[in-house]
C-alpha cells in the first residue's frame, strides 16, 4: 500500500496502534507498538529506534539500529476487538542511515538485486506442515527430561493406551471424523485469505495432529514475510482452540516431521525460465540450479535446517529427503521435479530439505545464491553425479545430507564464497551460536541411551 493509503486508513478507522514487527537472527519476530499520535509519514523515512542487541545480530559495535516499517507489508489485525495497523520492517543502521547488512531482510533483498542479470524475480511456492496439539508438558529438572503430548486425534503414550484416532502415518487427506482439525485449519486460512495470503489449499498431513497449508507462488521477498505471518496467524487462531501448534521439525518420535518443502522458478523477462527442453521439461538453467543447489545442500542446511531437530526429521522412513540428489517423483530426493507439472509457465523444482525452523529470509537468501553459483558455473546436475535417482535412497546411501546442526556448520565453514551477500561475521558468528546449540543438546543423555549402554 502507499504510504498516503496507509495515513489514511488510520485516520479513517480510527486505528490507535501501529505495530512494527521486525525478525530476529532466529527468524522469530519481536514488535513494537506506536501510538497513533507518534505514526506519520516521517516513520517512513526517520523510523523508530531501538536497542537490536536482543536480536541476536553478531556483535555489532554499535548496537542502536532504526526500524524502518515497508508500506507494502501492511495488514490490519484485530488485537481484543481494536484495529491495529501491523507493518514488516527493515532494519537501519544508526550510524550510516543506511540498511544494516546484519538484517536478514535486508540480506534477502540485496540478494534478490544482485541476481538481476539472471532473474528479475525469484518465485517460491512454500508448503508449511505443523502440528497442532492439545497440551504439551515438559520438564528438564536436574537429573530428569520428560514431554507428554496429547492432541485431539492420539497421545504421546497411546500405544500403551490404544487410544489412537488415526494411527502412524495414515492421516494423508483424512477426512472427518478422523480429521479433527478442519475447521480450525478453515479459520487459520480464512485470516490468511483477509490478509491477501494466495493460499491454495490445506489438508491433513500423513501424521496423527499433523497438518498442511500451501501457498501459490508469490516473490521470494513475499514468501520470507509470509512464512512468519502464517506462524503467527496458525498460533493465534488455535489457540482461539485452546489448541497449541508448533512447527519443530520433528516433535513426534515414529511420526511424520514437519518439513517446509519450497516450489521455486526463475522468471526472466516475464518467463518462466525453468522451462525448456531437457530433462523433464525443464532448461538448462533450472538444471544449473539444481547442481548448484546440491553441490551447496550441506552448507545451505546451516540456514534451511538450523537446529538439532532439524536433523531428526532427516532419517529415512518418513518422506523426508536425506540424500543430495534429485528425481521425479522420489520423496527421498533433497530436490524433486513434480511430475504432474506440464504447463512451462509453472515448471519448477521443490526443495524439500528445508524446515520451518529456519529464519526464512536467511535460508532463502542461501538457496537462491546456491542454486545461481550453479547457474554461473553452467555446471550439470548428470553429470556431478546428482541423479536424477528413481531408486529409494534411504537403500542406497548416495551423497547423504548431514546427518547433524554439527556437520552443517562445519560443510558451512568450508564451503561459503557462494553466500556472497552474508556478512563474514554473520556466517562465523551463526556457526559458532548452532554448534553451541549442538554441544548442549549432546550433553544430555538420551532415554535411548539407557537401553542400549545402561549395561555396557
Ligand atoms: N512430512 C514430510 C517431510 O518431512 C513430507 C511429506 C510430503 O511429501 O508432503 O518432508
Ligand atoms: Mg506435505
Ligand atoms: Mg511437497
Amino acid at each position: 500500500m502507499e504510504i498516503k493509503e496507509l495515513l489514511s486508513i488510520v485516520e479513517r478507522e480510527k486505528i490507535n496502534f501501529i505495530d512494527l514487527k521486525v525478525v530476529d537472527i532466529w527468524g522469530k519476530w519481536r514488535h513494537v507498538t506506536l501510538a497513533r499520535t507518534n505514526f506519520s509519514e516521517k516513520t517512513f523515512c526517520d523510523g523508530v529506534g531501538f536497542d537490536a542487541s536482543n536480536l541476536g545480530y553478531a556483535s555489532v559495535e554499535n548496537s542502536d539500529m532504526i526500524l524502518i516499517p515497508d508500506p507494502k507489508t501492511a495488514f490490519i489485525e484485530n488485537v481484543g476487538g481494536e484495529k491495529v495497523l501491523s507493518l514488516i520492517c527493515d532494519v537501519y543502521d544508526a550510524n550510516t542511515g543506511k540498511p544494516s547488512y546484519h538484517d536478514p531482510r535486508t540480506i534477502l533483498k540485496s540478494t534478490l538485486n544482485s541476481i538481476k542479470d539472471i532473474a528479475d524475480e525469484v518465485c517460491f511456492g512454500p508448503e508449511y506442515e505443523f502440528h497442532i496439539f492439545e497440551d504439551v508438558r515438559y520438564k528438564i529438572s536436574n537429573n530428569e527430561v520428560t514431554v507428554q503430548i496429547d492432541s485431539k486425534e492420539g497421545f504421546w503414550n497411546s500405544e500403551e493406551t490404544g487410544e489412537y484416532f488415526i494411527g502412524k502415518k495414515k492421516g494423508y487427506h483424512r477426512i472427518p471424523p478422523f480429521d479433527t482439525l478442519m475447521e480450525v485449519r478453515n479459520k487459520i486460512v480464512s485470516k490468511l485469505l483477509e490478509y491477501g495470503i494466495p493460499v491454495k489449499y490445506h489438508h491433513h498431513e500423513v501424521g496423527t495432529c499433523q497438518v498442511e497449508i500451501e501457498l501459490n507462488f508469490v516473490s521470494a521477498l513475499k514468501a520470507a514475510d509470509y512464512t512468519l505471518l502464517v506462524k503467527y496467524i496458525a498460533r493465534q487462531v488455535a489457540k482461539e482452540y485452546g489448541l497449541i501448534v508448533t512447527f519443530m521439525p520433528k516433535p513426534l518420535y515414529d511420526e511424520a516431521g514437519n518439513g517446509m518443502h519450497v516450489h521455486q522458478y526463475l522468471v526472466k523477462d516475464g518467463e518462466n525460465i525453468f522451462a525448456g527442453d531437457k530433462l523433464y521439461g525443464l532448461s538448462e538453467t533450472a538444471l544449473s540450479y539444481i547442481a548448484g543447489l546440491l553441490k551447496h545442500a550441506p552448507s545451505v542446511m546451516a540456514f534451511t535446517n538450523p537446529t538439532t531437530n532439524s536433523y531428526r526429521r532427516l532419517v529415512p522412513g518418513y518422506e523426508a529427503p536425506t540424500n543430495a540428489v534429485f528425481a521425479l517423483a522420489n520423496r527421498t530426493a533433497a530436490i524433486r521435479i513434480p511430475a504432474y507439472v506440464k504447463d512451462a509457465k509453472k515448471k519448477r523444482i521443490e526443495f524439500r530439505t528445508i524446515d520451518a525452523s529456519c529464519n526464512p529470509y536467511l535460508a532463502f537468501s542461501a538457496m537462491i545464491l546456491a542454486g545461481i553459483d550453479g547457474i554461473k558455473n553452467k555446471m550439470d546436475p548428470t553429470k556431478e553425479g546428482f541423479g536424477p535417482f528413481e531408486k529409494d535412497l534411504y537403500v542406497e546411501n548416495i551423497k547423504p545430507l548431514p546427518y547433524s546442526l554439527t556437520q552443517a556448520c562445519q560443510a558451512l565453514k568450508n564451503d561459503n564464497d557462494y553466500l556472497k551477500l552474508f556478512p563474514r561475521e554473520l556466517i562465523e558468528h551463526w556457526i559458532k551460536l548452532k554448534i553451541s546449540e549442538d554441544r548442549e543438546i549432546m550433553s544430555i543423555p538420551h532415554p535411548k541411551e539407557f537401553e542400549n549402554y545402561f549395561d555396557i
